[in-house]
């Protein structure tokens, strides 16, 4: 893990020493799987990056540079995860426990009254695993004044979320922000619980908007490739928001994701603070990505 640091700086001296033969691409392809890009999008980047600066006859670092910062930038899937007006939307907030979810739960709410003006939203404390997650969220409830729909601790987080449709149903909510709880070295028992609240939730949705987003950690690297298969496949992953991104320099990660399961992402959180959540940036993503030391 060490060796990651200065993953950006080792890249631009790759860049500055070598002349752009074979040995080169050999290093930029090591340092690409190195920087968690992953093997199936380092290999079709590596031939891409070839094939241009052949053609072309590339030569200057800048230029070829920026032919990398395009290529990485192609693979990447992006969208933009807004409620739908006129309907009741449900935001199912997945993730391991720690990555952020009640954090990134509070700055949606946030950012979508400032933004969209959506004013009339439920917080669902859906993870009744942790009494402390339960009354996280109720201090965020309290501090965005906010409703909470909650129960005490250990009980059914279906019961939970179907409580909170409900409520938003009567008090004609735009948007149900639900949390849930991220017990991953528990595969059978997650699938098996999210998969009741999938359930719940499909059945009393009727004509509205649901999303799953997943929660990752940007300090996580390989690890969070193997946390989004496991979601996706539990009970399907619509988006992703990238949590803890000022953190770290890594976030290679995130172009194996798009690449091997297809899915997009949508935010990055950057930092503990209600403002600091942004719709996922490709330019600012790919330039922290490659000159962050
Ligand atoms: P949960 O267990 O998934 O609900 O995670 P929390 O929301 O409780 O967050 C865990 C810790 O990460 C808390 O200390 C948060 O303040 C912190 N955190 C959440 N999002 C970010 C972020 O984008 N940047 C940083 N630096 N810290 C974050």
């Amino acid at each position: 893990m060490l060796q990651k640091k200065g993953w950006g700086s080792r890249l631009k001296d790759l860049f500055n020493i070598r002349n752009y033969d074979q040995a080169f691409f050999e290093e930029l392809e090591e340092l690409l799987i190195e920087g968690d890009i992953g093997l199936k999008a380092t290999a079709a980047v590596i031939d891409e990056l070839k094939e241009r600066v052949f053609k072309e006859k590339l030569k200057n670092r800048l230029e070829i540079l920026a032919v990398l910062k395009d290529l990485l930038g192609a693979k990447l899937l992006t969208h933009s995860l807004v409620p739908e007006t006129g309907k009741l939307n449900i935001f199912l907030v997945l993730g391991v426990n720690g990555v952020g979810k009640t954090t990134t739960i509070a700055k949606l709410a946030d950012f979508y009254r400032r933004n969209n003006g959506i004013r009339r939203i439920i917080l669902s404390a859906g993870d009744t695993f942790r009494a402390a997650a339960i009354d996280q969220l109720c201090e965020w409830a309290k501090r965005l004044e906010l409703p909470v729909i909650r129960q005490s601790h250990g009980a059914d987080p279906g019961a939970v979320i179907f409580d909170s449709i409900d409520s938003a149903r009567a008090g004609e909510a735009q948007l149900v922000l639900a949390d849930t709880a991220g017990r991953l070295h528990n595969k059978a028992h997650l699938v098996k619980e999210l998969g009741k609240i999938d359930k719940i939730i499909r059945s009393r949705i009727g004509d509205g908007n649901y999303k799953k987003l997943l929660v990752l950690d940007a300090t996580t690297g390989q690890n969070a490739l193997r946390q989004t298969e496991v979601f996706h496949e539990a009970i399907g992953v619509d988006s992703i928001i990238l949590a803890k991104f000022d953190s770290t320099a890594r976030g290679g990660i995130v172009i194996a994701i798009c690449q091997d399961l297809g899915l997009p992402f949508s935010f990055t959180g950057t930092g503990e603070k209600l403002p600091d959540i942004h719709p996922f940036d490709k330019e600012s993503y790919l330039e922290s990505l490659l000159d962050k030391q």
